[in-house]
């Protein structure tokens, strides 16, 4: 519960403040420091991404930086400043107003195209302006729930949880990645809330309810005390499970499970053994790229993959590469307007068709295996031709290491992500040319159904229980076990107790999640049995609705662990 501060457009919402005469011509400079910052960051893009890219994956940088060197731009703010005496970043926002205005409604490509190269140019010197010390009203200084039509993952990346309390978009679904960030986050978000921009302005008092996807504006004194107790309670009771974190994650039958977890970079490493994980089973690499105000190179990025392997529980780690595309842009690779983003050039399609980049993240993974147990992870297989494909590339890359005397991991583990329902259909074959299988269940949902994971109007069908799910997991997690390849399953419905049932039952092991879920779901572990799984997921396997399946695992875990459905998710 929090005062609502909300985004427009991804630029924060700010009043300008009016400037005293004695502080003009600093704010002048800081806008000039700010400009200069930006102009190095898009000169050292551009000399990265052409060496690594190419010519025509610059263009964007080189059109940005001519932007910036328009003196259009920097006179018209200079001049709000100086006359109008308003702050830099308010002056900066006026014109991305006057621009939308202008060209909002013509639906020219190009100049969409060229708006959009505008505001990536003004956020960037934002970014800047707010990394100097931001004016003390300007800052918000206790919680506040952040309310926006939609929330970027490279944004959700920058927030802290200290300052956001929850967040409420209009857009976006529970798998959606900016709400993987915030549940890594622990942020409270509730997503899909059309109309939301219209109804709550900056102040206003909000509850989010993240389990229950509910969320009350201004709410009266009952449900802001009832709000209040379910708060102490679930704090109280996450508190006492972080207390399992040295328990071993084993039924109370003596089955041993891998517990592991879902981390973007070292600080997400570190709290994955501090909530009682044994290992990180997926890196998602993608948003070091997205941080990265250019391209990482190999040193850079070899040092980012060992910070996260020194920091996982047992230096266990399995680094996807580069997974990009659908709702996660850098603009250097996958900028073209698609029809259909989730379905087009995206993930290992994307990156694979850089050669040379795609093998300088290759080379700094086998690298960084020296530093730990390492496995590498390829997303969004579709066929049998694209591993063996993949697998001629990492053979060539080793042996250009091996050649050049560069030490690296000989032995490391390759696998697959299935995602895509013919990789799945077609596993047996792809089992014999891999290592290790891992289900990513957000994507594989979506594939299936034809039901985009990030578009509230079609969030119904995203659906963990849906029968079609269940058969094609338990018809892989089969064949894995058949032919001795380990399957993790990395999906969101990894940390949901209600799903923990089935998947079990069926004969999975390993479960890879947000370190956040990790204490609940070994709370779940540590009180089941393989009978009372086996039996659940028998049970299930014969159900042909949604609704029979969600309402009967609901009951399930309110009948085997009534505690624990405090901490479940009742979508
Ligand atoms: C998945 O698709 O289930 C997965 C784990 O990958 P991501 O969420 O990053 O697409
Ligand atoms: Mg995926």
């Amino acid at each position: 519960m929090a005062r609502a501060f909300c985004l427009d457009h991804g630029l924060l919402q700010q009043d300008a403040f009016p400037l005293d005469a004695a502080s003009l011509s600093g704010e002048v400079s800081r806008f000039d420091r700010a400009c200069a910052a930006v102009a190095r960051e898009l000169d050292d893009s551009i000399e990265r991404v052409s060496r690594q890219l190419g010519e025509e994956e610059a263009a964007i940088f080189r059109a940005h930086r001519q932007l910036l060197r328009d003196p259009t731009l920097s006179t018209r703010v200079k001049t709000a400043i100086l006359e109008r005496k308003i702050d830099a970043a308010a002056a900066l926002r006026e014109i991305v107003q006057d621009y939308d205005k202008l060209f909002g409604q013509i639906a020219d490509p190009y100049l969409q195209e060229r708006m959009a190269d505008l505001r990536d140019v003004i956020g960037r010197i934002l970014t800047q302006l707010n990394r100097e010390q931001l004016p003390a009203h300007l800052n918000p200084n206790e919680p506040v729930i952040l309310v926006a039509e939609e929330i970027l993952p490279s944004q959700a990346l920058t927030f802290d949880r200290h300052l956001v309390a929850g967040i409420v978009t209009e857009t976006g679904g529970a798998t959606g990645h900016a709400a993987i960030l915030a549940r890594a986050l622990g942020i409270p978000a509730v997503s899909g809330l059309r109309g939301l921009m219209r109804e709550v302005h900056t102040g206003d008092l909000i509850a989010v309810d993240g389990r229950e996807g509910h969320v009350y504006l201004n709410p009266g004194p009952e449900v802001e005390a009832a709000y209040r107790k379910l708060q102490r309670e679930y704090t109280d009771f996450a508190g006492k499970l972080i207390e399992n974190r040295d328990l071993p994650p084993i039924t109370a039958d003596g089955i041993r499970l891998e517990l592991l977890a879902n981390v973007n970079g070292p600080a997400d490493a570190a709290t994955a053994g501090s909530a009682g994980a044994t290992g990180v089973g997926l890196y998602r690499t993608e948003y070091l790229f997205l941080t990265h105000p250019s391209v990482p190179d190999e040193e850079e990025q070899l040092a980012a993959y060992r910070a996260v392997i020194e920091a996982a529980p047992n230096q266990q780690v399995t680094i996807r590469t580069l997974d990009l595309g659908g709702d996660k842009h850098v603009p250097y690779l996958g900028h073209r307007n698609e029809a259909n983003p989730f379905m087009g050039f995206r993930s290992i399609r994307l990156s694979s068709a850089y050669p040379e980049f795609f093998q300088t993240q290759l080379r700094a993974i086998l690298r960084a295996g020296r530093y730990g147990n390492v496995s590498l992870l390829f997303p969004m297989i579709s066929t049998l031709e694209e591993v063996q494909r993949l697998k001629k590339i990492v053979d060539r890359t080793r042996l250009a290491l091996q050649r050049a005397g560069t030490p690296f991991a000989e032995e490391m583990p390759l696998g697959i992500m299935l995602e895509v329902p013919a990789a799945a259909l077609c596993i047996e074959a792809i089992l014999e040319e891999v290592d290790f299988i891992s289900i990513g269940s957000n994507d594989l949902i979506q594939y299936l159904m034809a039901a985009d994971r990030d578009n509230p109007h079609v969030a119904h069908l995203c659906e963990p229980f849906s029968p079609a799910l269940m058969q094609l997991l338990n018809r892989v997690i089969r064949a894995c076990n058949e032919h001795g390849k380990p399957v993790t399953l990395c999906g969101e419905m990894a940390g949901w107790p209600r799903c923990f049932l089935p998947l079990f039952g069926m004969g999975l092991r390993r479960l890879s999640m947000s370190p956040a879920f990790v204490p609940s779901i070994k709370e779940v572990v540590r009180h089941t049995t393989l009978e009372m799984a086996q039996a659940v997921a028998q049970r299930v396997l014969t159900m042909h609705t949604v609704g029979e399946i969600r309402g009967y695992l609901t009951r399930k875990v309110r009948e085997a662990w009534p505690h624990v459905s405090l901490l479940d998710m009742s979508h």
